[in-house]
């Protein structure tokens, strides 16, 4: 047998650990801007056409490099910011592995401008599968731009695997705020295909938040500010009144470096606990810094976690710092906040905080399937329950005597069922409203309980799904056009959905640099929601770009119906249930909602028989 063991070629070698740092254009971006900073610039001008796919250019006025280092720097492990394996813990810079313009240059055609302050001339180089094709002098100013050709040129495997521009623009705007925020000391430009689409002057965070998110933040800031000796925090946070109902706007940042961290953004959102409505999210940019020695570096720089040394002290107090902060800003007079309605009518904003309150809290509901909840949960794991298959084992009548009961009285499998077979109403049958939630009706084979929310969501969604392959949701003009203000980014957005939103029945039309007029509403349903519904589809839009499957148009649908089903607890007339459930049997899937809810259960003629022993 000859020997099997094959060196990889550095080029091969480098292709392969590309995979791991650039995944797409936004890690590139994300990259090059980062080099950038621990260049010291103070100037950065992001260039991409085709979101980033044909090219992305990074041009900063930082310290530049010698000419052997322009050419060094493409090497793998090659890298300016550590020499010791000690300098691990005290890293301050972005990058310090070296991996990424190696695995860069292995996946694109690279050209790159070079030239420090002390020297005459600058360096150009051209660099294309690992290797340099031309290097020579040049004349440049003090820095270094970079250009990025048509990324993964090589391994079109990888190219297939990239998303539309739209979803790919996306990713490098997001990746472009995050070092934006981090850095509003440095002027950041971003133009893609042309146009540029931000122009960051230099200045405070808050004017950097302000640049970024669009001047309706300019008065719902709220600083924090504590410092420690194991930790500093700062940064701003969102009046309550700037949560959205979807996760959007949340930056969380260790050591100037964007990091997604479950665990501390719940730190951050449950000091607002009452502030805001359940399940809504506040605006936040926290930038946490700590001494490196109580992080843990090993964790892959391009990922975006973080461990800490100790993280329960860093969850106390991230909570507290942000407590502290929305005290302070709640002294100032209710009258000042601007609360949206549904926030003010909140006890916790409305009434002064008394101790007869306190325990008005205690007694209310809430606080008491909080505190059951707990309780059970003790219960649950305490010794007594844990023998009940003893308790079984040494009494055996009463055991069988249990199992039955278990399978009658349990929903599996005889009781009542999701349906099994198709969902109709004959002429004249009675139907009745239950609770203001359910529709209860006869069918040949027993009793039909459908549940009245669910099944209008359903009948909706695939009504707007349909409508995205056919004629769309008929416009109705709004007699008083509403202006949409949006940030930048969320503008961008906008634009390139704009067909989508039409056909969804959405008629807007640009009105200068951060607005939007909506000029029309889909026929037929309320408006009164309609500019939550617009920051839905725009999270929407956001969240697709995420997953690998869903395509936004289906979620757009989704959150449409869900937004304009009638409610549980609703009162509907006998005609209403008729139509309501005349157009559920119609539909494609009229047995299961596209949540995977059931959407109605029956109990048949023969479990009722069984029950009283006919
Ligand atoms: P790392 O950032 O982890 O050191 P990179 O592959 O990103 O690795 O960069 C390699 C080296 O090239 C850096 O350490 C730095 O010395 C140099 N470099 C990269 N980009 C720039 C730039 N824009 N300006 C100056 N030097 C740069
Ligand atoms: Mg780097």
């Amino acid at each position: 047998m000859p020997n099997q063991i094959n060196l990889l070629p550095a080029h091969i070698a480098n292709q392969i650990a590309a995979g791991e740092v650039v995944q797409r254009p936004a890690s590139a971006v994300k990259e090059l801007l980062e080099n950038a900073v621990d260049a010291g610039s103070t100037e950065i001008k992001l260039i991409v056409s085709e979101a980033g796919k044909s090219s992305i250019q990074v041009i900063d006025n930082g310290k530049g490099m010698t000419e052997t280092d322009a050419r060094n720097c493409f090497e793998r492990h090659a890298t300016s910011k550590i020499s010791t394996i000690e300098d691990l813990f005290k890293i301050r810079t972005m990058g310090f592995r070296g991996e990424a313009l190696a695995s860069i240059a292995s996946v694109a055609q690279v050209i790159m401008k070079t030239k420090r302050a002390d020297d005459e001339l600058g360096t150009e180089i051209e660099i294309e599968n690992s290797k340099v094709l031309r290097q020579e002098p040049c004349s440049y100013p003090v820095g270094t731009s970079i250009t990025m050709k048509n990324l993964f040129f090589n391994v079109p495997a990888r190219r297939n695997f990239l998303k539309s521009n739209v979803v790919e623009q996306r990713h490098i705007t997001d990746e472009f705020i995050r070092v934006a925020l981090a850095f509003p000391e440095i002027f950041f430009s971003l133009t893609n295909n042309g146009q540029e689409i931000f122009h960051l002057e230099k200045g405070s965070l808050k004017q950097r938040i302000v640049q970024l998110m669009g001047n309706t933040y300019a008065t719902k800031l709220v600083q924090v500010d504590e410092k420690t000796d194991y930790l500093d925090i700062s940064g701003f946070i969102g009046k309550p009144e700037t949560s959205k109902k979807t996760r959007g706007d949340q930056y969380l940042f260790v050591n100037n470096r964007f990091v997604k961290s479950a665990y501390l953004n719940h730190a951050i959102v449950s000091a607002y606990e009452s502030l805001i409505p359940d399940a809504s999210f506040p605006f936040f940019a926290i930038f946490l810094d700590i001494d490196p020695v109580h992080l843990d570096v090993n964790v892959h720089p391009t990922k975006q976690e973080i461990k800490f040394e100790d993280d329960k002290i860093v969850y106390a107090f991230v909570k507290s710092a942000i407590r502290h902060a929305l005290a302070q800003f709640s002294i100032a007079p209710t009258i000042d906040f601007g609360l949206d309605a549904s926030i003010q009518q909140l006890d916790a904003v409305s009434k002064p905080f008394t101790n007869s309150r306190q325990d008005e809290t205690r007694s209310g509901g809430l606080f008491k399937s909080f505190v059951d909840q707990h309780q059970a949960h003790r219960i649950e794991s305490s010794s007594n329950l844990s023998n009940w298959k003893d308790f079984f084992k040494s009494n055996p009548q009463q055991k069988t005597e249990s199992q039955t009961e278990f399978s009658s009285y349990n929903a599996e499998p005889s009781a009542y069922h999701p349906a099994t077979g198709a969902l109709y109403l004959d002429e004249g049958t009675a139907v009745s409203q239950f609770h203001l939630t359910y529709i209860v009706f006869e069918q040949q084979k027993g009793i039909t309980v459908l549940n009245q929310q669910l099944a209008h969501q359903q009948v909706l969604f695939e009504k707007f799904n349909s409508a995205w392959n056919g004629k769309g949701i008929p416009v109705q003009q709004n007699l008083f056009p509403v202006a949409v203000n949006l940030s930048p980014a969320d503008m961008q957005i906008v634009q390139q959905v704009l067909p989508d939103l039409l056909k969804m029945g959405y008629q807007l039309e640009p009105f200068g640099a951060n607005t939007f007029l909506l000029q029309g509403s889909p026929a037929d349903y309320s408006s009164e929601n309609d500019l939550s519904v617009i920051e839905l589809i725009i999270e929407d839009v956001k969240d697709a770009s995420a997953s690998l499957h869903k395509s936004y148009q289906e979620k757009i649908s989704k959150t449409l119906a869900r937004k304009h089903a009638v409610k549980a607890g609703k009162k509907l007339t006998a005609e209403e249930m008729i139509d309501l459930v005349q157009q559920l049997s119609r539909c494609n899937h009229c047995i299961t909602h596209f949540d995977g809810k059931p959407l109605f259960v029956e109990v048949k003629k023969d479990y009722l028989n069984m029950v009283f022993g006919l």
